[in-house]
């Protein structure tokens, strides 16, 4: 009789949120086999996240560099905050996959260019259908991303576009000080969403530059953004430019997720991480694959695992993302407002997901209200 192959969790995806599960089901002992898969072939630097610092959510060395202030201009005027205790922190993938590969040890097993086609509940576990052939489990978990091919939908309406290049430049023209989160004096999107500039600077010359829009419109070309770029380097006095890398998203901004998490276990991008107000997500999918180990770990069901984020504050989302969507055009002023009224620690908790109810309720004090009362009556209307 043929031995039974010993337990086997099976996770799809080894981008952040996978190597972040396999790392916390190795940091809770679980003894049973675990394979990543994932059709990447190699850790290529395709992103660069940002986040502030919380409570060693990332391993130590991932990080490349750290900002204690951050600024948002709109129309001539700088805002800036600050904060010692939560700096903003510059995170580059590589290292983030590699240290979060080491945290999961020698026992995880990766496997690289295995593209997943589909999968199947058996009687008495899982079927995975791959490039290489059928893999069977006991567990599955999809941490395929926002495309994951394994989602019932496709989402839909507004998205956060970018592209982003990291820049090296003649003449310094760079404050490595402080991170520019949103530079609305900037061209505007011709979709109508809401376009700023993102700057995060490694030296005074060199930088990430990233040209983003928040729109339900088409993606801009990369010319464009570089354009855009090009210009704002030039009035800057930067004299000559090399690119040294560029990368791009297309992340779906959306407060009701169209998942198949009541199917298929999922964690990370794939079952909503991305703050549908911001697009970040690095906290949210961080914290939600701990969540999955947890429940794994513990034989709990891993459906049962809440899906990422606040859930106090989706119907907020909702409403932002309405308003977003009807009246793009007073948001810079709505982004700025919330930096200049909120005290600098509260904003961090609301940008990094630990905002309590008097964050909250500072927040909704701090904006211009008749965008999100009219866009409260239309969501009223429609349901
Ligand atoms: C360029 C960029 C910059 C970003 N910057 C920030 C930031 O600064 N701060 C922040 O908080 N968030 C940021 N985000 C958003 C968010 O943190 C990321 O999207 C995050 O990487 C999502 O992680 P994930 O593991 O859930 O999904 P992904 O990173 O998308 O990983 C999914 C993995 O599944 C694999 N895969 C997909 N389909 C298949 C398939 N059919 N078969 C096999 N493998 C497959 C992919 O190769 C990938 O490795 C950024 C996103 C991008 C794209």
């Amino acid at each position: 009789m043929a031995a039974r192959r010993r337990h086997r969790h099976l996770i799809l995806g080894a981008g952040a949120s996978g190597l972040a599960l396999a790392a916390g089901l190795t940091r809770r002992g679980v003894d049973a086999e675990i394979v990543l898969v994932d059709r990447r072939v190699d850790d290529a630097r395709d992103r660069t996240w940002a986040a502030f610092a919380g409570d060693g959510l990332w391993p130590a060395g991932a990080e490349r560099r750290r900002f204690t202030a951050w600024a948002m201009q709109r129309e001539g005027e700088v805002v800036r905050g600050s904060s010692r205790r939560h700096p903003y922190c510059l995170i580059d993938a590589p290292a983030l996959f590699s240290g979060l590969l080491h945290e999961a040890g020698p026992r995880v097993e990766l496997r690289l260019g295995t593209a997943v086609l589909g999968v199947t509940r058996t009687a008495d576990g899982w079927v995975v259908r791959t490039s290489d052939g059928e893999i069977e489990a006991d567990s599955v978990v999809d941490a395929l991303g926002p495309s994951s091919p394994l989602l019932a939908e496709r989402p839909r309406g507004l998205f956060q576009r970018f592209t982003g290049f990291e820049v090296q430049v003649e003449h310094p023209v760079f404050d490595p000080g402080t991170a520019m989160l949103m530079d609305f004096d900037w061209p505007q999107d011709p979709s109508g969403g809401v376009r700023f500039c993102y700057r995060l600077a490694l030296t005074p010359t060199r930088a990430l530059v990233e040209d983003t829009s928040l729109t339900a419109g088409p993606a801009l070309p990369t010319h464009e953004r570089w354009e855009a770029v090009a210009a704002w380097l030039d009035g800057q006095g930067a004299g000559a430019v090399e690119v040294l890398h560029r990368e791009r998203a297309s992340l779906p901004m959306t407060a009701t997720w169209p998942a198949h998490r009541l199917a298929i276990p999922t964690v990370g991008a794939a079952a909503g991480a991305l703050r549908p107000s911001s697009g970040y997500g690095l906290v949210r999918l961080l914290r939600h694959a701990e969540a999955m180990a947890d429940a794994i770990a513990t034989g709990r069901d891993p459906l049962s695992v809440p899906a990422p984020g606040q859930a106090s504050l989706r119907p907020l989302d909702g409403i932002f993302l309405r308003a977003l969507h009807d009246e793009p055009e007073r948001f810079p002023e709505v982004f700025v407002a919330m930096a200049r009224r909120l005290d600098d620690e509260a904003f961090v908790r609301f940008m990094s997901d630990r905002a309590g109810a008097r964050d909250v309720a500072r927040m909704i004090a701090s904006v211009p209200r008749a965008p999100f009362l009219r866009a409260a009556a239309a969501l009223r209307s429609a349901a």
